[in-house]
């Protein structure tokens, strides 16, 4: 990220500069945790490195490629190729099965999904503690393991970086601790990046490195 501003609302009596010049590399396979109080960007900072909001200055690369110029049909091809998502809200889809869920990004990219696919999201669901959940409908699990579900989903793809929003906000700190586990154990098995916001101060010094937003500046930059 080279001086990555965003602006909400330009123009408008609503404006508001929430990101003021983001410097910051994540090198490949790292494993990074972003912290810092409500409201100080956290979220815009994921959705614009994930591409799926722009910037209104600055420059992010992604896998050593300028992104600012990509039109919408190769941002979203590099999105959907190298990036999985955990949201703050898990966005799951209610009346599908557990495991069609897991199974949609590879869906969205291919169509039916491939016999060694089926095998990959059901190894997930069991590594997220859900084996035997596969064909529930979604809006039947409880939310900490519609949570579980939607880590099963980023990962499936095997991308390069997950971007995880509070994954762990709803979950016992039992279970929390597994699905760190689960990125790290992705991390070294994969080399997936992993950019995750967690407010769990156990959780974040965990990770290799933590950085810290405050009022849309990055302050500091613990090794
Ligand atoms: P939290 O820890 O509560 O999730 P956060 O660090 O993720 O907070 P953001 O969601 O990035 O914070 O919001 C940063 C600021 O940008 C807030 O003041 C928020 O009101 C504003 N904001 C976020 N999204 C939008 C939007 N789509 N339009 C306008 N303003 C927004
Ligand atoms: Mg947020």
């Amino acid at each position: 990220l080279e001086a990555l501003r965003k602006v909400y609302k330009p123009g408008t009596p609503l404006e508001q500069e929430v990101l003021h010049g983001i410097d910051m590399h994540l090198c490949r396979g790292e494993l990074c945790a972003l912290v810092g109080p409500s409201g100080s960007g956290k979220s815009t900072l994921l959705n614009l490195i994930g591409l799926l909001d722009a910037p209104t200055a600055g420059e992010l690369y992604l896998l050593g490629r300028p992104t600012r110029g990509l039109q919408d049909a190769a941002r979203t091809r590099l999105r959907n190729e190298a990036i999985g998502f955990v949201f703050q809200f898990h966005h799951l889809i209610p009346a599908f099965s557990v495991l069609d869920n897991v199974l949609m990004p590879l869906m969205i990219r291919q169509g039916r999904p491939a016999a060694e696919h089926v095998e990959r999201a059901r190894g997930l669901l069991a590594e997220v503690g859900l084996e035997g959940f596969a064909a529930r409908k979604a809006s039947e699990l409880s939310g900490g393991q519609q949570q579980r579900v939607a880590i099963a989903r980023a990962l499936v793809t095997h991308p390069a970086l997950l971007l995880a929003d509070e994954p762990t906000g709803n979950l016992d700190s039992r279970t929390a601790d597994a699905v760190f586990e689960l990125f790290r154990r992705f991390n070294a098995r994969f080399g997936c990046a992993v950019l995750v916001v967690t407010h769990d101060p156990r959780l974040a010094a965990g990770c290799q490195r933590q950085i810290e937003l405050v009022d849309g500046r990055l302050i500091t930059y613990k090794a």
